[in-house]
């Protein structure tokens, strides 16, 4: 008899989890909270638009990267998905001057000397940085409890060239490497571009494969790598329990054997996998029986360890935006508070993919905070004061004036239709602080190469 794999959560982990689990001959069972899959990669519909709730882009899509085999394997992607290239990374918007961070780090590299040719020598650094970056990606071909010493040094011998750069440019801030630039415009931009605590390589990684083509952003948006993993799921004979959510992990002298939902129900299997956020799992499903050392030191340390949260309001604008930039950041004149002064705001419109559904003549733009775990605080005591509905709104309505102001043709075109904070991230998801990803990459920060297996719980992996 096939034994049995009991997953819990159904995000791209948990899918991934579940597709291997059948392609190795086992049974397998996802439970999953909601009423869809997909977690953090999920996107909704709201007054006939869709809202794409994850996807910006999209690593290792190119057949020859590292990532590819496995997305394919798990059928996210395929070499014949569909995916759109942005050509504007960024238009960064200082009111009176402004600049765009193109794909093409060629072209990059002459608008920024352009916009400040006081800066040149160290443009032209970055930019090679950029392109250094395009080829650098991460072991995936096997599982961290899987490697041997082999495994290890492989990985060091593949970056041998490499290393030094990846060394140096993750133990620097953005905020710090923004201080080579003398142009102040230019400065500022670097420091903010993921979020001053980010390290420097993040970023790198991120522009190398945006630039490079290995990283896009897939026609259909989140939900339909999300429709294609369930579909090669459901083919292998994989099962989904929806509007399951797990109350607790059981264990029997040292195994772990079944999982008790919120509903009483027992569901037992061979093995557990948890794909639910680390946090919920160790201290809620686990209720805290099985602490890791590694990871409690990261929770303890918010300082070094930092989440990255969003606080979103989304437009239904009543204008077709495709000669409009696709990610506009917006630094403003008057900050936005919440708890603190935020002092650029990011504007994502998605007219750049005709199959996301909105009504005829109508374009959905999201305008997005980028906070950390105290902007979760604030929202939490919000909440507790009874102020969260009617604060929603308040920022809404001071997205949409600053919106406005950029684009006054379209007053009276746009309609607030949803607003999501961190408290959205931790009801949907359990979340830890209502981050949507794991710990912010800082530069104190130590990289973490997590094993599955806890010991003293057999039967029992942690992923995601
Ligand atoms: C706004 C946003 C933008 C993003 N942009 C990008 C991007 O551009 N590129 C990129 O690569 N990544 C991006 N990400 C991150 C990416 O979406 C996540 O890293 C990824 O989806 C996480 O997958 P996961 O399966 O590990 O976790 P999750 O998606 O969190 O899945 C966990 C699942 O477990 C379920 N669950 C939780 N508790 C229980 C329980 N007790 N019982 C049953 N089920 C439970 C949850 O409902 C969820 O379905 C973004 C995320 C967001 C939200």
């Amino acid at each position: 008899m096939k034994k049995t794999v009991i997953i819990i959560g159904g995000g791209i982990s948990g899918l991934t989890s579940g597709i291997y689990a059948k392609l190795n001959g086992y049974d397998a069972v996802i439970l999953e909270k909601n009423h869809v899959l997909g977690g953090a990669c999920i996107g909704w519909e709201r007054k006939g638009c869709y809202i794409d709730g994850c996807i910006h882009w999209m690593a290792g899509i190119k057949e020859t990267s590292n990532f590819f085999g496995l997305w394919n394997d798990v059928g996210a992607i395929s070499k014949d998905s569909p995916f759109f290239f942005q050509n504007d990374f960024h238009t960064i918007d200082f009111g009176d001057k402004k600049f765009t961070v193109w794909a093409d780090t060629d072209k990059l590299e002459k608008e920024l000397i352009d916009f400040a040719p006081e800066d040149e020598r160290q443009i032209k650094k970055f930019c090679k940085l950029v392109k250094r970056f395009r080829k650098i990606e991460g072991p995936v071909h096997k599982p961290v409890d899987l490697m041997n010493l082999f495994d290890l040094l492989k990985i060091a011998f593949t970056m041998l060239g490499d290393y030094y750069y990846v060394a140096k440019t993750s133990k620097l801030s953005c905020a710090d490497y923004a201080k080579k630039f003398k142009n102040p415009y230019l400065s500022k931009w670097l420091a903010d571009a993921m979020s001053a605590d980010y390290n420097f390589m993040s970023f790198l990684y991120m522009l190398g494969h945006v630039s490079n083509r290995n990283g896009g952003i897939p026609i259909g948006g989140s939900v339909e790598i999300i429709r294609r993993m369930q579909e090669k799921f459901l083919s292998l004979g994989g099962e989904v329990k929806y509007l399951s959510e797990a109350q607790k992990i059981n264990v029997y002298s040292g195994v772990a054997t079944g999982v008790t939902l919120k509903n009483g129900e027992i569901i037992n299997g061979d093995y557990i996998v948890s794909s639910t956020p680390v946090e919920h799992c160790l201290k809620t499903l686990l209720e805290g029986k099985y602490p890791l050392k590694s990871i409690d030191l990261r929770l303890k340390d918010e300082k070094t360890y930092p989440t990255y949260t969003y606080t979103t309001a989304v437009f239904k604008v009543q204008a077709d935006l495709s000669s409009a930039p696709l990610s506009h950041v917006v630094y403003l004149n008057k900050p936005i508070t919440l708890e603190k002064d935020y002092n650029s705001v990011s504007f994502r419109n998605y007219s750049y993919d005709k199959t996301l559904k909105a009504p005829e003549g109508y374009t959905v733009v999201q305008a997005t905070l980028s906070g950390n775990d105290k902007t979760y605080y604030w929202w939490k005591n919000v909440k507790e004061t009874g102020d969260y509905k009617a604060e929603k709104q308040k920022i809404a309505e001071q997205l949409l004036s600053v919106y406005i102001e950029k684009y006054p043709d379209l007053l009276g075109k746009v309609e607030i239709i949803d607003v999501i904070s961190p408290l959205t991230y931790e009801r949907y998801l359990n979340t830890r602080h209502g981050s949507f990803q794991g710990f912010v990459h800082t530069a104190e920060g130590k990289s973490l190469m997590q094993k599955g297996v806890i010991k003293g719980l057999k039967n029992f992996i942690l992923s995601g």
